[in-house]
């Protein structure tokens, strides 16, 4: 199926919130951070920024939700930033097969965590942001950082959520400590997790977030100043790791049913880019077994359907 040229954004991403609401199987609100626990699993939101400035949205799209993983696309724009491709002596690019807190790669490949979207690899990427600044000020780069992408200044953190995070985050605390044994983390482990707990609790609504996400579909130019954020080449490969890695161990089969890279949170948030076309931002708070939004998921199913947006169809050769 190729791309369908002007397919009616505003009617397809009602027909797909309509078909989403009546739906009874929507998965499960993860409950291991409190802040996610208490949010009503009934909520979903869509909203696409297109390459030419226009946005269409529908249901709860101005609704803030913990973006959780998906701000790990932002943490590693920035990280590159600052170190180029030296990160990947620290950090691989291949898929992990592995659920997004595993420990067991770990050990075998020596403290190099498998990629930048799993929680290990995330966190190497905060310990990297950290360096030459006090963790606020880490924490304040990454919010401004994603600010100025959305245009938007009323993007914020959510406290409550990372604080809770900090309380229950063993599993992390435990990724962390493991590295720093092997080297491959060089802050302290509570400035690190506080700097990667924050940057997991920004609070974004889809409008916010499909715009952060338009300098991925633009080759990495700023959608407003026209200044490159990233070079071309690293917005492609940045759009690669997504496809690849952005859905955990559910990867595979996001990339087969849908063919559009995208990354996943446990806030039920998924970002999904078209180079050259769309950033696309999907929220339902329940999760599927593998910890990727189960409505979110269909949802961009139907809309790659709609749109032939896959990467995989035909293009026009221009
Ligand atoms: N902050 C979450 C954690 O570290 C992020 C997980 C996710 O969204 O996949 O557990």
């Amino acid at each position: 199926m190729p791309v369908t040229v002007n397919p009616d954004l505003q009617a397809i991403v009602d027909r797909i919130t309509a078909d989403m609401r009546g739906r009874e199987d929507r998965g499960k609100v993860a409950d291991y951070i409190p802040g996610l626990a208490r949010v009503d699993p009934r909520h979903f939101g869509i909203a696409i920024a297109t390459h030419d400035g226009r946005i269409f949205s529908a249901g709860d799209a101005t609704t803030a939700f913990s973006i959780q993983s998906v701000s790990k696309v932002f943490a590693l724009t920035i990280a590159l930033g600052k170190v180029g491709d030296a990160l990947w002596k620290r950090v691989g690019r291949e898929p992990s097969g592995n659920a997004f807190n595993s420990i067991v790669q770990l050990e075998a490949e020596q403290g190099i965590p498998r990629n930048p979207f799993i929680n290990a690899g995330a966190i190497v990427v905060s310990d990297v942001i950290l360096s030459g600044h006090r963790p606020r000020e880490a924490i304040g780069e990454i919010l401004r950082f994603v600010r100025d992408l959305a245009g938007d200044d009323d993007i914020s953190i959510d406290d409550d959520v990372a604080r809770g995070e900090a309380e229950t985050g063993y599993r992390n605390a435990a990724l962390a400590h493991y590295m720093r044994s092997f080297g491959n983390i060089e802050h302290p482990v509570e400035q690190v997790l506080g700097v990667y707990f924050h940057q997991c609790a920004l609070a974004m609504t889809c409008i916010q977030l499909a715009k952060a996400g338009r300098f991925l579909m633009l080759e990495g130019q700023h959608p407003e100043s026209g200044f490159n954020v990233v070079s071309p080449t690293r917005a492609r490969r940045i759009n690669a790791l997504m496809m690849m890695c952005g859905h955990y161990d559910g990867s595979g089969e996001f990339a087969f049913r849908v063919g559009i890279p995208g990354k996943s949170g446990v806030g039920g948030g998924i970002l999904c880019v078209v180079p050259g076309i769309a950033s696309i931002a999907v929220w339902s708070p329940g999760l599927n077994e593998r910890g990727n939004s189960t409505l979110g998921s269909l949802a961009l199913e139907k809309l790659a359907a709609a749109t032939g947006w896959s990467i995989f169809n035909e293009r026009d050769p221009g």
